[in-house]
């Protein structure tokens, strides 16, 4: 059964089903309850007069009467809060994921001109332009500086390039 009876209530500061009387209130709980609790892992358990409204309430709150609509409002307060920051969470996540992205772009580049630096220097030192082979080298190992350490991105591949251009340095050097 789907009630229609649902009012804001100014005391609670939320909506809430009213009901005329306690007794429709409770024929209420005890017909709904166990769907209730199914699909939202609460459910009301007792009914109480709300003077705000005139009429009954139900709720899932323990408490005696008297500090019944303070407890509400708490409640509605704290999932305000909770939904608050959620929404700021997601907010966050999706500028770190465009961060992400924009700083693999950065490396990506970065990466590929390196091992196009490399290659270059391969064939000036086929072609005996050593010094040319060493600065294409040199460029390559300076763009190293570039890289942006973001954890979660794959810096793995930069460390093996280094120990690359470094290795055929002191080969090119020393020819
Ligand atoms: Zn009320």
């Amino acid at each position: 059964m789907k009630p229609k009876n649902r009012i804001y209530c100014a005391s609670s500061g939320r909506s809430k089903l009213l009901f005329a009387t306690e007794k429709k209130a409770l024929t209420y709980l005890k017909f709904n309850y166990d769907e209730i609790l199914q699909e939202n892992g609460i459910a009301p358990i007792r009914a109480y007069y709300c003077e705000c409204c005139m009429g009954w309430h139900t709720t899932h709150i323990m408490e005696g009467n008297h500090i019944e609509q303070r407890i509400e409002k708490e409640w509605t307060e704290y999932e305000e809060l909770e939904k608050w920051r959620a929404e700021q969470n997601a907010k966050r996540k999706a500028i770190e994921a465009e961060e992400k992205k924009k700083h693999k772009l950065h490396n990506d580049a970065i990466y590929n001109k390196i091992t196009e630096l490399i290659e270059q220097a391969r064939w000036q030192h086929i072609a005996n332009d050593k010094d040319l082979a060493v600065k294409s080298l040199t460029d390559a190992l300076a763009m190293l500086v570039d890289v942006k350490k973001i954890s979660g991105l794959n810096l793995k591949k930069f460390t093996t390039k280094r120990k690359e251009i470094e290795y055929l340095l002191t080969l090119y050097k020393h020819d």
